[in-house]
């Protein structure tokens, strides 16, 4: 497997809108755009740093993965995303090696990206996402 760089960090809040301030403002990221992914219930804001980006993530829906994790956690990092080389060899290693996988296939996340998420279980409480684009 063949990891790229951190793609994105994914930060869990409430309201893009309120919580965008804080990235933009004080820290002078410039907001690339949001996208509204429906089979995950969640609107996503991309600040990209350097080679990264930083991922805002808001729920749609109070039932929505999103919403559950601050339910449960509180707003703050919901995930660390990995490019990889190519998703289904990753997948394929990782299945190989007995990780825990939530995603046993990729599916379509924001910007046309292929993603896979890794059970926190098996990476020691970090939910981990790979990513290829
Ligand atoms: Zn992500």
């Amino acid at each position: 497997m063949k990891i790229l760089k951190i793609d994105h960090i994914g930060v869990a809040v409430s309201s893009i809108d309120e919580k965008k301030n804080f990235w933009m403002d004080a820290m002078g990221l410039t907001l690339e755009g949001t996208e509204t992914v429906e089979a995950q219930k969640v609107t996503t804001a991309f600040l990209p740093v350097g080679e990264s980006e930083v991922e805002l993530l808001e729920s749609t829906s109070d039932d929505g993965p999103v919403a559950k994790y601050i339910e449960k956690k509180g707003e703050g990092i919901q995930h660390v995303a990995f490019r990889v080389e190519n998703i289904d060899k990753a997948l394929a290693e990782l299945k190989e090696k007995g990780v825990q996988l939530i995603d046993q296939t990729p599916r379509m996340g924001a910007g046309g990206a292929k993603i896979a998420f890794l059970h926190p279980k098996a990476t020691g409480g970090v939910l981990v996402e790979l990513c290829e684009r």
